[in-house]
């Protein structure tokens, strides 16, 4: 039953080497941890940098036309008001023959000022009328 070459190959470990074992399998576990995660920041670092060289300011907008949509936005107002630089003009202008996302924001703040000068008109015009009337009225005896 019992096999005496068995029994021979196999003997008591020194005093400690399973603690050593375990602690080296736990450092190496640590270790290839550790790889992965600097391989997973180091990857979005290049992916982040590429992105940034590809499609520009992750905060800026895209550079379309010489100028990124966010300083098209910033000036908006100045370029709608036609006061403004003309070289800055001009890419703002090429900035929105390219950017559908600026075009629209532009054409919005456009609209929503000439409603503003609409509404202004109105009341200039039935201020003007009632002070027309008024004196109308106070001339009459
Ligand atoms: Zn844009």
């Amino acid at each position: 039953m019992n096999n005496p070459q068995q029994n021979d190959a196999w003997s008591d470990c020194p005093t400690g080497q399973i603690a050593k074992i375990v602690q080296y399998s736990k450092s190496r576990e640590r270790h290839l941890i550790a790889r992965r995660v600097s391989l997973c920041v180091s990857t979005f670092c290049v992916l982040l940098f590429a992105g940034y060289l590809v499609v520009g300011h992750p905060f800026a907008g895209r550079l379309l036309g010489g100028i990124y949509c966010q300083d098209v936005i910033i000036n908006s107002d100045s370029y709608l008001s036609g006061e403004i630089d003309a070289e800055l003009a001009r890419k703002i202008k090429n900035h929105l023959a390219l950017c559908d996302t600026c075009r629209t924001k532009i054409e919005q703040k456009k609209n929503r000022r000439a409603d503003e000068s609409s509404q202004l008109f109105q009341q200039d015009r039935s201020t003007i009328l009632s002070s027309l009337t008024l004196n109308r009225k106070n001339r009459k005896p």
